[in-house]
């Protein structure tokens, strides 16, 4: 019994490193309480052992914004363009390239198109995702424009499993049953990792969604969210934990501990080496910050919650509050058809 007493106190004893040891990652600023664990149910209605991490949903080690330039003078955000797929700084010299594509993004005074206020933002969305033509929103929605929205703080528990296990296959993002509340995981600034955002959708009508300098904007909850690692566009080589993902697995940095390029990253984005475990690597392209899911997830919530059943989280990025989560807007407001944030909700259009 000896060797196999000393063994479970050896296992109990790492389990308890990694514990504190992801608990410390999070900056404590970004936390509305200390993180606790609970016993939850995940995606694929196994039992486990879940974080509790209650967030505000703002950054507290960067600034957010800017989305749009005010006027040609000035410098706004960033956005792949969907035609040469280049990230371009939304300036002068960008919103004239798609003038020359018969846009129509700034007045002759140099002020630039840009929704103003939650209701334009609102229609962005109904236009988006209620199949209307480029001609119906040229009458009565929102096109031509920088699509931003300022942030608000929005509380969030999310819950992510302690210990993260491999399921027999890799699950890809368009099959992930995962939330606009939840998003893909968390940076361990308290913000959310989304999906890609989905560039043709947006750009059918003439408008783009800029993301800030650190890869991040604001979606229908008016929560903030990234789009794209801080650590990516900070050029960041220290190939450090930046997150976690919703199955709990840790998300690196674009880069190795040494500076080098990830080597054989899977379909996901994700891989195993040098005793770290499975992790992911953000990227500057393609899927920018995970492509799928290696295990069962956890899930998350709006407001302070104590209950995590991941097999309730809709799958459909949360078509009117069908399959739970999903649908409800933030500030408990219902949510504009569809839920999901311009470039943020599932399913990934790409
Ligand atoms: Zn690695
Ligand atoms: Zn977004």
């Amino acid at each position: 019994m000896r060797p196999l007493l000393s063994l479970l106190l050896a296992t109990s004893a790492l389990s308890a490193a990694s514990q504190q040891d992801v608990t410390a990652l999070f900056d404590q600023r970004a936390l509305v309480k200390p993180i606790t664990e609970i016993e939850g149910t995940l995606s694929d209605g196994s039992k486990a052992t879940v974080y509790k991490i209650v967030v505000r949903s703002l950054p507290t080690d960067h600034a957010m914004g800017p989305w749009s330039p005010a006027t040609l003078k000035d410098k706004g955000g960033y956005w792949e363009d969907a035609i040469d797929k280049k990230l371009y700084r939304v300036d002068a010299e960008y919103l004239k390239l798609l003038n020359t594509r018969g846009w129509n993004m700034f007045e002759v005074d140099g002020t630039v198109h840009r929704t103003k206020d939650r209701t334009e933002f609102d229609k962005v969305a109904r236009q988006e995702l209620g199949g209307w033509s480029y001609d119906d929103a040229l009458k009565s929605g929102v096109t031509n424009s920088v699509i931003e929205l300022q942030p608000l703080e929005q509380i969030v528990t999310i819950f992510l499993p302690k210990n993260p296990q491999a399921s027999a296959k890799l699950t890809m993002l368009r099959q992930a049953r995962f939330s606009p509340r939840s998003g893909l995981g968390l940076s361990t600034n308290g913000v959310r990792f989304f999906p890609p955002e989905p560039v043709d959708r947006i750009t059918a009508f003439h408008n783009i969604a800029p993301l800030d300098p650190k890869g991040g904007h604001t979606g229908f909850g008016h929560e903030y969210h990234y789009h794209r690692a801080p650590s990516v566009m900070d050029n960041d080589k220290s190939g450090k934990v930046v997150g976690f993902a919703l199955d709990g697995f840790a998300v690196r940095g674009p880069t190795e501990a040494d500076g080098s390029k990830p080597k054989n990253l899977d379909a996901i984005h994700g891989h195993d080496h040098d005793g770290l475990g499975y992790h992911y690597h953000v990227t500057d392209v393609w899927p920018y910050i995970l492509g799928g899911f290696k295990g069962p997830l956890g899930t998350a919530s709006l407001g302070d919650v104590d209950v995590c059943d991941a097999t309730k989280t809709g799958g459909d990025g949360g078509k009117g509050g069908k399959g739970g989560k999903g649908g409800k807007g933030g500030d408990g407001k219902k949510g504009p058809p569809g839920g999901g944030p311009p470039g943020g909700g599932p399913p990934v259009a790409k």
